[in-house]
């Protein structure tokens, strides 16, 4: 049987990377979409999943923007007729700089994003699965959200901020029937971090991207979907409040 057969459910930052292939694979399993990115390349995901026999619509929208979700969600409820999951995945990395250059305004379009951003997908699906009784609901937080990297402070701290809201809205949450998980990939291959694979290419220094790594790799968007599918799916059906490191093990070396 298809792992998410029949169910409605939101992916944002669906126009590249880790939500696109998430689009492709949800879609693949049953799933009935809507896909939502502030940039128009969503459109094309929509069609890819379409032409592979699937169900997707998609959406331009913002989710710093609290009536573009709040618009977003009742769109998805009004097609399909409920809300089984979001997928509230949308994030920028924000670029890196040294403290000393950094500014309360890096902060906030970062946090906007990323924090707040999946707080409001997360304010607005349970509004919808709190009634209904039932639902999940999964954030993309980071390796960077866990331990420190080579990312941005406020990419890092934002992402922490997804865990502390995913682990406290599940106990906001008891007794809904309502699921929270994070998931956190470590080095993906996708628009976000494609300069760091560019960089290493033509040093050609690719192997060493992933050395450090106990499974000597970086991973792949596909990699990331897979792990968001089954927290979506009933095959989750007593993970709550978790946030899963999908990192090869880099977290744990
Ligand atoms: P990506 O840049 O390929 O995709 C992110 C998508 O989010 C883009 O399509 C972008 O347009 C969209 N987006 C950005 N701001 C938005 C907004 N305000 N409203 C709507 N859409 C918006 O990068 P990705 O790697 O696929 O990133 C997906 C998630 O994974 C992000 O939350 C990112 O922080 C997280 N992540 C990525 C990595 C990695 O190595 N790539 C590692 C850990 C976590």
């Amino acid at each position: 049987t298809l792992k998410l057969e029949g169910k409605s459910i939101v992916i944002t930052g669906a126009a590249s990377g880790i939500g696109r292939a998430s689009a492709l694979l949800f879609a693949q399993e049953g799933a009935k979409l809507l896909l939502v990115d502030r940039a128009d390349e969503v459109e094309a995901t929509a069609s890819a999943v379409r032409a592979s026999g699937g169900t997707a619509d998609a959406r331009v929208a913002d989710v710093s923007s609290e009536a573009e979700v709040e618009a977003f969600v009742a769109a998805a409820v009004s097609r399909h007729g409920a809300l089984d999951g979001i997928f509230a995945n949308a994030g920028i990395s924000g670029g890196v700089r040294a403290l000393d250059e950094l500014t309360a305004e890096d902060w906030l379009r970062v946090l906007n994003v990323n924090l707040i951003g999946a707080f409001l997908a997360v304010k607005h699906a349970a509004r919808v699965m709190v009634p209904a009784g039932r639902g999940a609901i999964v954030c993309t937080a980071s390796v960077a959200g866990i331990r420190s990297g080579a990312g941005g402070l406020p990419y890092s701290a934002s992402k922490a901020g997804v865990i502390s809201l995913v682990q406290t809205t599940a106990n906001q949450l008891a007794g809904s029937g309502v699921r929270i998980n994070a998931v956190c990939p470590g080095l993906i291959e996708t628009g976000m971090t494609q300069a760091i694979f560019d960089r290493a290419r033509e040093r050609g220094n690719e192997h060493k991207i992933g050395q450090l790594n106990p499974l000597r790799r970086s991973g792949q968007a596909h990699e990331i979907a897979s792990a968001a599918m089954f927290l979506l799916s009933d095959s989750a059906s007593y993970v709550n409040g978790q946030a899963l490191a999908v990192d090869g093990g880099l977290t744990s070396s």
